[in-house]
């Protein structure tokens, strides 16, 4: 029995208890729900353990009981130690539970393990996904980097890929190509045929190791070259599953080769077209490496000519000490060859019967071997017009001796007229004091002598004139500068005289021996003192400007050497401009009288000599004072051309 006593309180003032018993088995029976009192086993108990009551039987209860299931809970609010005390069963069902918990465990392992498999795996596809990417990309880097266009067919002919560099080569967008059977877009529509017999013998894998040319049409309708190389595309299990084009724009490398091929033709058709015979030789083997059509044509296809060209053996036996001796530049090493400068000659080819000019220079050949090449132009023609003309100026410098002697004739006669009146004199003297017999032996001598002297003066006179107008061939002979001028003197002297014109002159002391026509020299001075005496003349200077200067000096030219210079300055009028540009024209003079082919043969005569001629005018501020003729002389006798004479 369970008592509950409650005292009943009427403000403060106690009335009474309420007390509710309950039958302690009937309370547990009644408020325990079936459902809780068929899996547990609810009592209550005592502080002793002593079960008062429970919803089971008391005898079954102890053996199934186990500590592990029991809960106490304080009945309250007594405090008399009576505790609720819920146990639970083990019953069969429990050990199913038991078993479902653990499959729930293991389950949950088993989840927790293929979660983390499923974890690493994933870990592991990322880092393989990263990998790929990073492949992917360098590849794609590399294809669009790649100024080789890249196609890949499939085994149909439709394009599956074509990377940056093609679609930039073609004009066509990827999405224009990929997935397009031939013809393809960028076919010439003209060639269609050709390309869809290369497209088969592409895919049947008969491609030619050095790739295909064809050509191919951008977008816009221009054409371009393209070199094709084929390679099958293998896929994943070995088996082939297309064909990979690679192809290389070849527009430009084709324009260079054909302009090459151009160039190469022009240069054998000047070459052979050239009238002149050009060899080129090999110097260490003397081996013939290029002869064009004139070489062949007159020496044939061997060394001979090249050799008789440079003259190093008349026999036409080529040998390279002949050719070292033949040559100024031979022991100078290949550079320094290559870069002189050609070397001019003339050369007689007697089997011919032809003159040559030939040019020769050093060059490295195509395959570096050092060579010399040889043009020799056929001047046969020109040697016999310059021969002729020589000729012809030779006649014309007779001719103008001539004819200044003509215009000197009657200075001459008075130059003539003073020795003879002094010997008449001196001859009138002596007789009339010989018939006198005032005369002593002594001073008779003395007289004689003195006559003798101007007979001998006016006979000199006569001598030099015939030898200056007498015809005679150019003779190159040693000869003084000295002497050439003193004569040129002694003779203008009768013309300076009668113009009243005095002269000046100076020679250089220890002037080199000239080799020339002493005549012909003295011709030029003759000619240039007697302009200058007439300029001064004509203009009617003033005593003080009536003067010529005559310099001989030796001078170092720029391309001449060493040569002597003749000058005649003049203190005269000068030269107009108009006059200066026709100076040595034939026939040009601005004298009434004047024949104007002195300065003409002047000049040719100075050139014959290797010399050159220059007029200048003299200035004192902006006014002209005079003008100088001047003309140079090679002093250096090898320098004179030792032509040798044809048969
Ligand atoms: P010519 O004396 O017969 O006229 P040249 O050929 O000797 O023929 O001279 C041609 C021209 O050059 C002369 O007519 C003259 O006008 C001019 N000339 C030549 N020498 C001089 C000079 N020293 N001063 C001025 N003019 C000159």
């Amino acid at each position: 029995m369970y008592q509950l006593q409650v005292p009943i309180l009427d403000r403060s003032t106690f009335t009474g208890v309420v007390v509710v018993e309950y039958a302690i088995d009937d309370l547990l029976r009644s408020s325990v729900p079936p459902d809780v009192s068929r899996r547990h086993l609810m009592s209550i108990v005592t502080d002793q353990e002593v079960a008062l009551a429970s919803t089971d039987q008391p005898s079954a209860a102890p053996t199934s009981r186990r500590a592990s299931l029991v809960h106490d809970a304080v009945l309250t609010p007594a405090m008399n130690g009576l505790v609720l005390r819920g146990e639970g069963w083990r019953t069969s069902i429990g050990l199913i539970g038991n078993t479902l918990s653990w499959m729930v465990v293991a389950l949950s392992i088993l989840t927790l393990w293929m979660l983390l498999g499923a974890w690493r795996h994933m870990r592991r596809r990322a880092q393989i996904q990263n990998a790929l990417l990073q492949e992917t990309q360098f590849r794609r880097a590399m294809e669009n980097s790649m100024l080789t266009g890249m196609r890949a067919l499939d085994l149909d002919g439709r394009i599956t890929y074509v990377n940056a560099a093609f679609c930039q080569m073609s004009g066509f967008s990827e999405s224009e190509l990929i997935g397009r059977m031939p013809p393809y877009p960028y076919w010439p529509p003209d060639r269609v045929e050709e390309n869809q017999r290369l497209l088969q013998q592409e895919m049947q894998g008969r491609n030619p190791a050095g790739g295909i040319e064809v050509q191919l049409m951008r977008k816009d309708g221009s054409i371009f070259d393209a070199r094709m190389y084929v390679s099958p595309l293998i896929g994943p299990k070995g088996q082939q599953t297309g064909w990979m084009t690679s192809m290389t724009n070849i527009t430009e490398a084709k324009r260079i080769r054909d302009q090459l091929a151009a160039s190469h033709e022009r240069f054998t058709t000047v070459l052979e077209g050239l009238e002149a015979s050009v060899s080129v030789l090999s110097v260490h083997q003397s081996e013939l490496l290029f002869a064009n059509r004139f070489y062949r044509l007159w020496f044939g296809n061997d060394a001979t000519g090249h050799a008789q060209l440079i003259g190093s053996d008349p026999e036409g036996q080529f040998d390279e000490l002949a050719l070292d001796e033949a040559d100024d530049m031979a022991g100078l090493s290949t550079h320094d060859l290559t870069e002189v400068k050609g070397d001019l000659r003339e050369a007689y080819v007697e089997s011919l019967g032809k003159w040559f000019e030939v040019r020769s220079r050093y060059l490295q050949w195509t395959d570096g071997r050092l060579a010399q090449m040889l043009i020799a132009t056929d001047i046969t023609a020109r040697r016999r017009a310059e021969e002729q003309a020589a000729h012809q100026a030779e006649k014309a410098a007779v001719t103008s001796r001539l004819m200044t002697m003509g215009e000197m004739a009657s200075s001459v006669a008075h130059e003539l007229n003073q020795p003879l009146t002094a010997i008449t004199n001196y001859c009138n003297g002596m007789l009339s004091r010989v018939s006198s017999d005032a005369m002593a032996k002594e001073d008779l001598v003395a007289a004689l002598t003195k006559t003798a002297r101007q007979a001998e003066r006016a006979g000199q006179i006569i001598h030099r004139i015939r030898a200056f107008v007498k015809k005679s061939e150019p003779q190159r002979q040693p000869a003084q500068a000295k002497s050439i001028v003193e004569d040129a003197v002694e003779l203008a002297g009768i013309e300076l005289r009668r113009r009243n014109v005095a002269i000046r002159t100076y020679v250089a002391q220890r002037l080199p021996t000239l080799m020339v026509d002493p005549i012909l020299i003295e011709q030029v001075v003759l000619n240039l003192l007697k302009n200058a005496a007439e300029a001064i003349d004509t203009a009617q200077m003033p005593a003080s400007r009536r003067q010529i200067e005559l310099r001989v000096v030796p001078r170092q030219a720029e391309k001449e050497g060493p040569v002597i210079e003749f000058s005649v300055v003049d203190s005269g009028p000068g030269l107009k401009d108009e006059v200066i540009a026709r100076l040595y024209e034939a026939f040009f003079s601005t004298k009434a009288e004047g024949l104007g082919i002195g300065l003409s043969l002047c000049r040719s005569i100075v050139e014959s000599h290797r010399g050159r001629m220059r007029a200048q005018n003299l200035y004192n501020g902006n006014s002209i004072v005079g003008c100088m003729f001047s003309f140079t002389l090679p002093v250096d006798p090898s320098d004179l051309p030792t032509t040798p004479t044809p048969p």
